[in-house]
């Protein structure tokens, strides 16, 4: 580390996105991306906004927010958007952890929360999830702080149905509990109903897996007003402009033409069924995925191993270094010709 690094962060490690290739072309299921273009109308919307980018962009997306609120049902005030969930989630650990409420996580989740906690200087206490990866509550009873769980959890891509959420919020009253809803659309229950009655919930969804828009950095928060007003003061301290004009512009064509977004979304659950049957044919294991990914173990190529082996092939895939998963990985779900082709690359090297 050179004597210019802040000795505040001499031990901080980054958190390490899954790798975007430059030189060879992959099939990339490593990313939780959409195998899908962005919805139709979104390269026009943003073509006529670049007429504009010589102004600052609205801090506060009044008309895409204005356009979500009602897709969601709520208030605008009820909305806060994002670049990307991620700064959402960001703003949720600056507005509401301290030294007496901690983070609290599962060991097991989106590998970013130790590191939100890390750079903002934060306690954070991982609770162990139990042994075939599920979220008991029970865990959490008498554990202070604010909870913030990935639902579904990721890399695991299990659900937790709406009322455990509520039993939650419930029996912590008086801590926040964040819900990280990245990949809802694809068979979990979203939180976002219960924003009007619980003001210890933030609810954190994307624009990036459903809707094809990962490139472009757009998230969002919903929670009870004051709620959004706390994280807004985080958005207003660091970043105000924090989602630029053509992020605006293309979130609301992409609203306007959401049908074609869920279609996309049953494509990918059809996807996943089908690939889902097709490995374990060929003797995996895997959890009951509600996301655009599956979790997998297989006793032949156990973790690293098929990553390694799949590159090869040229099929990128996800590994996690971490203990309880080592053995395990994730694999997105992509478009219905490239999880054969992945099926194929695995036949092939069951078979050598
Ligand atoms: N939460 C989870 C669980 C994720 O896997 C991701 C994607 N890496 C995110 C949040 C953040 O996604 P984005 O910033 O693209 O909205």
């Amino acid at each position: 580390m050179s004597p210019y690094f802040s000795q505040r962060y001499q031990d901080l490690k980054a958190y390490t996105p899954g790798e975007q290739p430059k030189q060879r072309k992959y099939i990339k299921l490593n990313t939780n991306e959409s195998p899908f273009p962005p919805a139709p109308g979104v390269r026009e919307k943003v073509a006529e906004e670049v007429q504009r980018l010589n102004l600052y962009s609205d801090p506060e997306s009044s008309l895409l927010r204005q356009k979500l609120a009602e897709r969601l049902g709520i208030g605008a005030e009820n909305l806060i958007m994002t670049n990307g969930s991620d700064e959402a989630l960001n703003y949720a650990f600056m507005a509401f952890c301290d030294e007496e409420r901690p983070a609290v996580f599962p060991d097991i989740t989106y590998g970013f929360y130790p590191v939100f906690a890390r750079i903002n200087r934060l306690p954070f206490r991982e609770i162990p999830l139990t042994a075939d990866f599920r979220i008991d509550p029970r865990d959490y009873d008498g554990i202070p702080g604010t909870l913030f769980l990935a639902n579904p959890n990721a890399p695991t891509g299990l659900a937790l149905d709406l009322d455990v959420i509520e039993d939650l919020l419930l029996r912590r009253k008086e801590h926040i509990l964040v819900v990280d809803e990245a990949y809802v659309d694809f068979g979990g229950e979203s939180a976002v109903k219960l924003i009007d009655r619980y003001e210890n919930l933030i609810v954190t969804r994307t624009f990036s897996k459903s809707r094809s828009l990962a490139g472009l950095r757009l998230g969002f928060a919903a929670a009870a007003p004051e709620r959004i007003q706390e994280m807004k003061t985080m958005q207003y301290s660091t970043n105000p402009y924090n989602v630029d004009r053509l992020a605006q512009a293309a979130g609301i064509a992409c609203l306007e033409a959401d049908e074609y977004n869920l279609e996309n979304v049953k494509k990918v659950c059809e996807t996943r069924s089908w690939t889902r049957a097709r490995l374990e044919e060929m003797g995996f294991e895997m959890t009951d995925s509600r996301t655009n990914f599956l979790f997998v173990r297989h006793p032949a190529f156990p973790g690293s191993r098929l990553r390694d082996a799949l590159r090869e092939k040229g099929i990128l895939i996800r590994w996690f270094d971490q203990e309880r998963i080592r053995d395990w990985s994730r694999i997105t779900i992509g478009a219905q010709e490239e999880m054969e082709t992945l099926v194929h690359a695995v036949q092939q090297l069951l078979e050598e």
